[in-house]
């Protein structure tokens, strides 16, 4: 049970221009513990309307806002950030309870989305612009950077408070105001977050939280022509539309979509490194990220000693509900994504592939987390985001093989590659078509660095110096003296 030690940050109303609000016809929506399947709380069930009055609050409230200096907003995001560090224990409780996964993460998570708030509140502060060389005596030539305007933002469940803060921490840091939609699973870390804003002391209007009808409020979030950007982060296929329906009003939009990510072990790798770097890429979260190791490439000479070591450590895994000490892979989201993975299991099964351990279904959404080798491209694993425990091994032989295979995929997120030849490292790290890659390393998400992916993976870069940018416009000045 949820025994908060703030019990106001489980909030159960939407936050529009500063008032907590309910549906306005009172509609509203069970939120569920994927551990047990109980009802943990009801959030409003909004739509259209509600969220128009939310784009209008952050219109008004962007006149000001825009106003204050970069140091006046970096001081309230800062603020916002130590409330969130402040609660960390209250905000992991309550992240767990909705999305499930392993406490430890769920604070590490609090800790990471702060992390966004704190860098942008310093890179606000840096949002140089430019004066050109004019080629002209009696002209001045000048570039200024502003805010893109009302922005509105659209996250996943996975982690539900950092993919809010690193599009809120930019957009505030920049000028912007936003209008945030969370996943229907996970509203409850997104309005603890708009309650700690409120005590932060950003205005009224400048952070608003809407939870309900995904369609009807995208649809009057990209509708809107108050609304300048949409920030996304979430399936490749929703992006997809969110980008057409956008297109009408030719918004600003960043896309954080699917992945399909390689981890590659050549020969020459650390063996122990190349396997706890798999555990870590793959079974975070249980699986349910982004960026999460999708498909492990494996070179011919290590492969066997590969798949073993792996099956040993993945054996050790303790599944459970997220809440209980020890447990370091909680359930999936629901049913859906459960049975997703067993039939990825089935299918791969089916074609040849050999488990070495796991791909058991436990009760209701727990999966005992599983390693198969024999895979490959043939098989659901090799195309689909498992977005799951399953790691499924294939067996390489040369460089340029395991490259094409990689590459293979119209997905280009993150890519891992495990080798000690400085020179492969650097071919690797060039020629795979991926917007991240971590050599000798599982996991490279950090606020300092570019987070982002090609192909249809997405557009945009959040995180690092680069991840204010897409909430900036550019404005050059000619002026005659
Ligand atoms: P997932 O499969 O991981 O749930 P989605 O892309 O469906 O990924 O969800 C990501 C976010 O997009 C969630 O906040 C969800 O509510 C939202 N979403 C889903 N469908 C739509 C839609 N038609 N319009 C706007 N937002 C949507």
């Amino acid at each position: 049970m949820l025994n908060l030690q703030d019990k106001d940050l489980l909030r159960q109303a939407c936050l529009i221009d500063g008032d907590w609000v309910g549906a306005d016809d009172g509609a509203t929506d069970d939120v569920i513990n994927p551990a047990d399947g109980g009802v943990i709380g009801r959030v409003p069930r909004l739509g259209e309307a509600e969220t128009l009055r939310a784009i209008d609050g952050a219109e008004r409230a962007m006149v000001e806002w825009r106003r204050k200096t970069a140091k006046e907003r970096a001081v309230l995001l800062r603020r916002w950030h130590d409330l969130m560090l402040e609660h960390q224990e209250d905000l992991a409780a309550l992240m767990t309870a909705e999305q499930g996964k392993p406490l430890a993460e769920a604070r590490g998570e609090i800790g990471f989305a702060a992390s966004f708030l704190e860098w942008f509140a310093e890179e606000g502060r840096r949002t140089y612009g430019e004066v050109i060389p004019s080629p002209m005596g009696d002209r001045r030539l000048m570039v200024v950077k502003q805010p893109v305007g009302v922005c509105a933002a659209i996250t996943p469940w996975n982690f539900p408070a950092a993919m809010i803060a690193r599009k809120a921490g930019p957009a505030l840091a920049a000028g912007c105001t936003i209008v945030i939609k969370p996943a229907g699973q996970t509203p409850y870390s997104a309005l603890a977050m708009g309650e700690l804003a409120q005590r932060a002391g950003i205005p009224a209007g400048v952070v608003n939280v809407v939870t309900g009808d995904a369609r009807g409020i995208g649809g009057a979030m990209t509708a809107s022509p108050k609304v300048r950007k949409l920030t996304f982060t979430g399936s490749t296929g929703i992006g997809k539309l969110l980008l057409r329906q956008c297109a009408d009003t030719v918004k600003k939009v960043s896309m954080e979509l699917g992945g399909n990510a390689p981890f590659i072990v050549f020969d020459d790798a650390d063996l122990d490194q190349a396997v706890e770097g798999a555990m870590l890429a793959k079974f975070r979260n249980a699986g349910q990220t982004c960026v999460c190791a999708n498909r492990l490439f494996v070179q011919d000479g290590i492969h066997d000693a590969f798949v073993e070591r792996l099956a040993v450590r993945v054996a050790e895994l303790k599944v459970g509900p997220g809440h209980e000490a020890g447990v370091s892979v909680g359930p999936l989201i629901d049913a859906a994504a459960a049975d997703k993975v067993e039939q990825q299991l089935r299918d791969a099964l089916a074609k040849g592939g050999k488990l070495h351990y796991g791909g058991e279904r436990l009760a209701g959404n727990f999966l005992s987390p599983a390693v198969i080798s024999e895979a490959t491209p043939d098989m659901e694993c090799f195309s689909e985001e498992t977005f799951g425990p399953l790691a499924p091994v294939f067996r390489f032989r040369k460089e340029d093989e395991v490259l094409r295979l990689a590459n293979d995929t119209e997905y280009g997120l993150a890519a891992y590659c495990y080798t000690r030849d400085l020179g492969r490292a650097w071919r690797m790290s060039e020629g795979l078509d991926y917007g991240m890659v971590g050599i000798n390393n599982g996991h490279v998400s950090t606020c300092e660095a570019p987070f982002g992916g090609v192909k249809e993976s997405g557009l945009g870069r959040e995180g690092a110096r680069q991840g204010i940018e897409d909430y900036l416009e550019t404005k050059y000045v000619n002026m005659a003296i």
